[in-house]
Formats: structure tokens, sequence, C-alpha cells
């Protein structure tokens, strides 16, 4: 690199070079994990041994090591902690392919399939119906689950500062792209407003998660909601893609015109959520389109009968914005219909010419169309 001030034009007297600053004197050592090294400035792949198959192939946990010329964090993404979350492990493919090793900034682990079984399965869970998601941290010794969690904690999450963990929905349940995360917590708070997703929900760490080792570990961590399991979705992908780029541009890892719209609007804030359930069995059609708005009492669909009788209307539990909803065609009573998130700030009913909700909800008008 050079500066165009250092040119030969002012040279009358000998110029003294420049002492380079000591960090680019001392390369920034290899980062080491399972049995490679990887060099400042390169990418490598390795695969941490899991288990053998009954056919003896190898089952290992594949990792992506972008390891930067320059100094700066330690940052893992993960997707796939259950296996047919596929959203994520696209995600993760999208930004890996946006990374140059020589230009960035600290280290990323890209991990983009947590539960290898499962995803090759299509199936949530481990083979022995285990959820990886309530085994952490895990141990050497334990269940499959158990060994998963311990290998990911010790070569992945006990080198990092700041992690991401990317979802979608459950069960034929699809979901708003959301961030769910300690939002009492400064630094956890600035990096989930720096992922931009159209809301940010404030939720307890759940006994046995990825998040809650992590956390108790000393990292910061954001977890990632959008779409719905076994599905591409573009919007839900897209989300994903351009928070985790607007998150490492906010830990000065990639430079900011490389990440897609540096500063989205801010999402919007709940700390209270809950799930709409069928009132009866029935078939549903479901008006609620995710992002959208909801007051008490609105009507967000119906349940009928196999010929189109209306048994029972679907309506609003409590005023928010509409962050995930079924999209099972039949329904049984009880079941989980469309999930509302109270907004932190917004107007109560009966004001809705609030300046600030106003503002708030535009972001979403995107979303909601989608
Ligand atoms: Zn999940």
């Amino acid at each position: 690199m050079s500066s165009p001030d250092a040119g030969p034009a002012k040279a009358d007297k000998p110029v003294k070079p420049v002492k380079a600053p000591r960090a680019a004197r001392r390369p920034r050592p290899s980062f080491a994990i399972g049995s490679v090294k990887v060099r400042p400035g390169h990418a490598s792949e390795v695969g941490l041994p899991i288990t053998k198959l009954v056919t003896g192939s190898e089952v290992s946990l594949p990792v992506r090591v972008i390891h930067g010329r320059h100094d700066g964090p330690v940052v893992w993404v993960n997707a796939a902690i259950h296996g047919d979350e596929v959203v994520g492990v696209e995600v993760i493919r999208r930004v890996l392919a946006t990374l140059t090793p020589r230009t960035f900034r600290g280290t990323l682990l890209a991990v983009p399939i947590v539960n290898v079984h499962g995803f090759m399965a299509g199936d949530r869970y481990l083979p022995d119906r285990r959820d990886l998601n309530r085994s952490f941290p895990g141990s050497q010794r334990g269940s499959l689950a158990a060994r998963i969690a311990h290998l990911m904690m010790r070569e992945v999450v006990d080198k990092c500062e700041v992690g991401i963990d990317l979802h979608t929905g459950s069960d034929r349940r699809t979901n708003l792209p959301q961030i769910r995360a300690d939002l009492d917590d400064p630094r956890t708070r600035s990096l989930a407003e720096a992922f931009g997703a159209p809301v940010m929900v404030h939720a307890k760490v759940r006994d046995g998660s990825l998040r809650a080792a992590a956390v108790e570990s000393g990292a910061t961590v954001l977890l990632f909601e959008s779409g719905e399991a076994m599905r591409f979705d573009q919007w839900a992908i897209e989300a994903g893609v351009d928070g985790v780029l607007r998150v490492l541009a906010a830990l000065d890892m990639i430079d900011t015109d490389e990440a897609v719209d540096a500063s989205p609007p801010v999402g919007l804030v709940s700390r209270r959520s809950g799930w709409l359930r069928a009132g009866r069995t029935g078939i549903v059609h479901l008006d609620a389109t995710l992002g959208q708005r909801a007051e008490l009492g609105d009507r967000l669909g119906g349940l009928s009968d196999s010929f189109g009788r209306t048994l029972r209307l679907v309506k609003a539990d409590r005023a928010g914005v509409v962050i995930g909803r079924t999209t099972a065609p039949l329904v049984n009573r009880g079941d989980a219909l469309v999930h509302i998130a109270e907004i932190e700030g917004a107007e109560p009913p009966g004001t809705p010419d609030h300046p600030d909700a106003a503002d708030g909800f535009d972001a979403l008008d995107e979303i909601s169309v989608l």
C-alpha cells in the first residue's frame, strides 16, 4: 500500500522510513483448531471427529476458519443445531462467499451444520430423539448429543468472544426474522441492534442451550430466528445474511461498505410474547402475515370444518406484532396458531396516532407483504 503523501516530490532531504507499527512487524499467530493450524490471511476447512457410522465412515463436525491477516475479534456463526433448520446453512454459505481472508480482521469460525446426523436425516433431533440444543455444555462421555455439544464448546465456543446461532421455526411454524438475546446486556444489545432484524425479543436463556452455555463461558451471543424448517425462503435467508454481515462490520472485521445497508432501521423491542392457540380442532385459514401489527380482538383468521363451515374465529389476544405463525392446514385444539410480540414503547390501544409507534411499524411494512 502506498500513500500519496509519501512520494518522491517532497524528498529534498532523505525520508526516514516510517517504522511499522508493532502488530504489522510481527505477523499474527496461526489459529489452531482440531488437527490444523490456519495461517493469517488464509481460510481452511477442518472436520472435527464426532463418531463413526456403522459402515466405518467418519462423521465429523465441519468448520470453516477464516483467519484474517489482521488482528480482530474471534467470532463463530453456526446453524442447524436443529437438523431440519436449513435457512442458516444457506445464510452461512452466502456470508462465506463474501469474505476475503487477506482483508479480514480477526477470525471467523463458521459451523454450518452442528447437528450432522439430524441434517442428513432431515430431522430436528439426533437419532436417539435428543434435542442437541438442550444438551449443552455437554460432556466427553455422555450421550451423542452431549459429546457433540462438548466438542462444539471446546473447539469453537471457548475460542470466541461473540457468537451467532441461526435457527428457524419448527413443527410447521414460520418466524419473522428476529433476534432473541439478553437485551439488558449493553454489548449484546448493541450487536443485536447492529444485526438489524425487524424485531428484537428479550429472551431468557434456556437451560441446556448453546446460548446458555456460551453466555456462561463469557461469550456475547445472538440467536437469530427466521423462516421455517426445511425451506429456503429467500426473505428469511437474506435477512440472515445481511444481519451477520452487519454484525461483522460493527465488530470492525469487515469494511462497512462490504456489508449491505450498514444502518438498517432499528428493530422493535419486545419483552413479552405469546402464542394464540386454536380454540378447537379444525382446518385453519390465517389472514395474519408475518410482521403485521395486531390490536387486541383483531380477526386473524378462522377455523372451519371439512365443508368450510366456520367453527371459530381466530382473534388476537393481545396487541403487538405477528412474529410467528403456523403453516399447518389442520390444527388440533390447543395448537399454536399465531405468535404475537408485545412491543416495548408501543402506544396503548386507542391511541393509534402515537408518533413513535408509527415510525417503528413502518420498518415492518416490507416484511408484512412477503
Ligand atoms: Zn432451532
